[in-house]
Formats: structure tokens, sequence, C-alpha cells
């Protein structure tokens, strides 16, 4: 892996102990529409007869090139999302980033899919957006909620779709030129944190195929011996590519080269350029290693993000379920395809958890 890096903040105690408590709850209820072209309007509703707080980053209302909904061919593959995935903080959350809705209500959001996925070849596009999205009580993740939407089906005309997604592109391709480390403060911390994330999925890929069968099922919710052989594999991935700072596929970089980094935010990642970044919250927000089961350090997110990343392992991980009692709810073949299932995975063999 290429890394490039930047200026060290203060080391402020890692909070990410989730005490999740997750109470039967019908969720939110989401409804898509076309406005125009590629452009899609979302409204958002809380169907259920209790208040609830959630974050929105990734979700709804976030103004960066997240995604917000699945995009499916005439055949039902997925066509390929090209925008970042956001690893936040689960305590000490602000307001701007959290959604309250009592119940009934509602808020609308509009986005263009064509500025996250590669729509030129035009035609029939099922949208459809389903998951989870966790709760918040005081600043801190608490649990998640499910939301699901109809599906919609839009007609897609390829020249102009193509005009929106070229200006994103031509934005992103002129910026990961940029790959230098303007710190060596915060170098220092990445190069070791990627030593620890070497570590921790080679400890984890031997846990995965040789380990306890009881800690492998909590986490990947099956026991199922293909299903270790290919979380083993994807964790000596990770583990190669952390290895190395001066090889790979992977471009890391150290400080946010495309402004995304907003308050909470710890890292992105972009799938299609094997991009990473860190922002200045990974550096003030986290110990180099966990202290605690299933806590949040900056080797267990750089390994994270790298679960992300098609160029270490494909498909690329998505961000299904953050924390553990969201990530251990999922179904296995969501387990398996989601990246934080990995990181608290390795965090709990490192930690005997
Ligand atoms: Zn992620």
């Amino acid at each position: 892996m290429w890394i490039s890096s930047a200026a060290l903040l203060a080391m402020l105690p890692s909070v990410f102990a989730i005490p999740l408590v997750e109470a039967p709850y019908p969720g939110l209820d989401v409804t898509l529409s076309q406005v125009e072209d590629t452009r899609i309007k979302a409204v958002v509703k809380n169907v259920g007869t209790e208040d609830v707080t959630f974050v929105h980053i990734n979700f709804f209302k976030d103004t960066a090139p997240v995604q917000k909904v699945a995009l499916y061919q005439h055949d039902d593959s997925e066509i390929v999302f090209e925008g970042v995935e956001k690893l936040f903080q689960s305590s000490g959350l602000t307001e701007d980033v959290l959604t309250s809705l009592g119940p009934g209500e509602a808020y609308e959001d509009e986005f263009d899919v064509a500025s996250t996925s590669n729509l030129s070849d035009g035609g029939r596009v099922t949208l459809h957006s389903e998951g989870r999205v966790p709760t918040v009580e005081n600043g801190t993740i608490t649990g998640s909620i499910p939301f699901n939407s109809n599906k919609l089906v839009i007609d897609v005309d390829g020249t102009k779709a193509s005009e929106v997604a070229a200006a994103m592109k031509a934005k992103h391709q002129k910026r990961t030129a940029m790959e230098c480390c303007p710190s060596s403060e915060k170098h220092f911390f990445l190069k070791a944190a990627l030593e620890n994330a070497a570590r921790l999925a080679s400890q984890a890929a031997d846990a995965a195929e040789w380990g306890p069968e009881a800690r492998f099922q909590e986490y990947f919710r099956t026991a199922d011996s293909e299903t270790r052989r290919v979380v083993a594999a994807r964790f000596r991935a990770a583990a190669a590519e952390a290895s190395s700072t001066t090889s790979g596929q992977t471009h890391y970089f150290c400080y946010d080269i495309d402004e995304l980094c907003t308050f909470n935010i710890l890292a992105w990642a972009q799938k299609t350029t094997n991009t990473i970044a860190n922002c200045n919250l990974y550096y003030a927000f986290l110990h180099p290693t966990a202290i605690k089961c299933h806590g949040q350090d900056q080797a267990s997110t750089s390994l994270h993000e790298l679960m992300h990343v098609p160029g270490v392992f494909k498909p690329g991980a998505k961000d299904l379920a953050y924390g553990y009692k969201a990530v251990t709810a999922l179904s296995p073949a969501d387990a398996l395809n989601n990246a934080d299932t990995y990181a608290l995975f390795a965090n709990a063999v490192h930690n005997d958890c």
C-alpha cells in the first residue's frame, strides 16, 4: 500500500463501547420518486409510535457523495457505486449529523444517482434502499432501526447521465494525484496503525480458519467451512496490504484529500479508486490500539477501511451495520459483506473477548 501522511492532534480517550439496546421498532419508511432524469427525491418517514433520533451520515440528508440507494440493471446485477463510505465515531456525535423524527414525521432529500454511478449505458434502472440506521441517545449510538424503500424503476438517458458522472470523476482523479503526507506526526501514527492492522488481520485470519467455532459464529453468523475460508482469505489479503507502505493496490492518505471529513468522521474509503483517507478525528479521538472489547481504535479503523477496497479483496465490503449489537444481528450473507464485522472480529480475537 502507498501511504502518505499529516499533524498530530491531542490523543483523547476512545469511547467506542456500544451499549446497544434494541427494542422492537417498525423503523423508517422511505419513498423514492423521480424528480427529473437521474435526480431522485426520498421522503423518509418515521412509521413507528415513538420519537427516534438517528445518525444521517451515509444516509438521506448527507450532502457527500454517499450511497443512498442501490441501483440494479435490467438483469438484476448491481451497478457499481463510485462514491465514498464514511466511518464515524460512535460517541460524542454532534447535533448536525443527527435527525430526530416524531411518530409520523418525515423529511425529504434530493440527490442525483448519476453522480455516484456510471449510468452512461442508459436504459431501465431499478432503485432500492434498505438497511439499518444507527440510533442515538445523548450523542452515543445505542442501537439501530431498519429502513426500507419502494422499488423505483426509471429510464435513464445515458448521455445526460454521463455528463453528471464525468464531473465527479474528473474532480476525484485530480485530487488523488496529490499523494504526499504533509505531517511527519500523522505519517508516524498511520504507519504504526497499519503495522498493528497487519498484525490484527493475521491473527484474525488464523482465528477465522482454525479458531473456536463459537466466536466465528458470533460475528459471521455461520460456522460454514467455506465462509471461514473466504473470511480468512480476506484477512490475509488485508494483512499483506497493510504490511507494506511502498507497494500494493491501495492509496492510503494520512489526511482528507477530498474535503469529505466533517465533524464526527474518522476516515473514508472510495472503492473505484482504491483510496482511503484519514480525517483529523482519527488521530484526535482514537487510541493506537483497542483497550477494550468492541472498541474503536486506529488499527481496527484502518482495517475496517481496507475491507472496503476491492484492490485488497473483491468485492469490497459495504457498510451494512456498525457496532457490536447491530453487526451480530446481520444475516450470514450480510455479515460476510460488512466491513465493521471484520474490524470487530479482529478486535475480539486480539482482546480475547
Ligand atoms: Zn465503512
